[in-house]
């Protein structure tokens, strides 16, 4: 997907994730190349619209430029030209402050962000000394500024998601994210709120259970608060809990509680032949893929109602193919 077409109240939102422009193969680096990451701009780009920002370029600093780098605290940085020692920040930090106030627009459920950039990095970025040395322990200009306008928005940086456990967990979140703000679209009622947090009930549960039980607590006291610190308050609390890592015997844990569902419908071959799936997958023999499809034609077969419509079992497109690998 790439251009917004027009749509209906009732359209869901395309999934949009912005991204550091130079990942998508355009040269807008500071030596005039690009960074093409062939995962975001071959594979993901077919699911989600991509929002391509380049802060240096749009803040009107040219290609080629010269290369800029931090100086000073790592917590307040200056973005300065490497060789003439141009001071950039208040530029940079004006033109952010803009830009983030444009993407607000855009009803983003994701960013991609360049490693190491001065602009784009979210992590261990370098910042040097007065005296030029250098520590990696920094967060470029811009991606400081849009994590402060929208902390709950999943981020990533391009080479993180090489990890399939990291780039499973990065995309469970956009689209989780983007489902959460569908539901926020249309007025959120109790009972679309308990709805959603029954539909994450599994998902939740792969990732942490005290912040699923917690979750609970607050849709089951909905009425004690007023709906916008309610929304707030569930929303902070959901992306906190789908950071948490969700590990193999959390999953062998989730799975176990679905099969539970279905057990006793099942013949004792049957039984011997999941219980041999789950453990070959709880040893490491086979990845996630291989008992979620036989749990899941299972609650297709037996038509167990409660459990169809769980986001755990189809968290972000099959196509993707996130879990062969995990
Ligand atoms: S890292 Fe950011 S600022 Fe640098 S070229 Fe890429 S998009 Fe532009």
């Amino acid at each position: 997907m790439s251009h917004t077409t027009t749509m209906s109240t009732t359209d869901p939102l395309p999934i949009r994730i912005g991204i550091s422009r130079c990942l998508l193969g355009e040269k807008v680096r500071y030596d005039g190349g690009h960074k093409r990451d062939r995962f975001l701009a071959d594979t993901l780009g077919r699911h989600v619209e991509w929002v391509p920002v380049c802060p240096e370029v749009e803040a009107g600093l040219g290609t080629p430029r010269e290369a800029m780098r931090l100086v000073g605290p790592p917590e307040a940085p200056r973005l300065l030209t490497v060789k003439s020692g141009l001071d950039h920040t208040h530029m940079m930090e004006r033109f952010s402050h803009h830009r983030v106030r444009e993407l607000d627009a855009m009803d983003l459920s994701g960013y991609v962000f360049k490693q190491g950039s001065p602009s784009c990095g979210i992590e261990r970025v370098r910042v040097y000394t007065e005296q030029g040395l250098p520590a990696r322990n920094g967060v470029g200009l811009f991606a400081r500024i849009f994590q402060e306008q929208f902390p709950l928005v999943p981020v990533e940086e391009e080479g993180r998601l090489t990890d399939p456990a990291i780039r499973d967990n990065f995309l469970e979140r956009v689209f989780s994210y983007a489902r959460w703000r569908e539901l926020q679209r249309h007025r959120l009622t109790r009972q679309g709120l308990v709805d959603f947090h029954r539909r994450h009930k599994f998902l939740l549960l792969a990732h942490s259970r005290p912040h699923y039980e917690k979750l609970g607590q607050l849709v089951g006291n909905a009425s004690l608060h007023r709906p916008t610190d309610l929304a707030h308050a569930y929303a902070s609390l959901f992306m906190q809990a789908l950071q948490v890592r969700a590990t193999v015997r959390k999953h062998v844990n989730v799975l176990q509680h679905m099969v539970g569902f279905f057990k006793p419908r099942l013949s004792a071959a049957e039984r011997d032949e999941l219980q041999e799936v789950l453990k070959d997958y709880h040893q490491g023999l086979t990845p996630l893929v291989v008992p979620l499809t036989l749990v899941k034609h299972y609650i297709r077969h037996l038509d167990i109602g409660y459990l169809a419509d769980q986001v755990y079992l189809n968290p972000h497109p099959k196509e993707l193919m996130l879990r062969n690998h995990l």
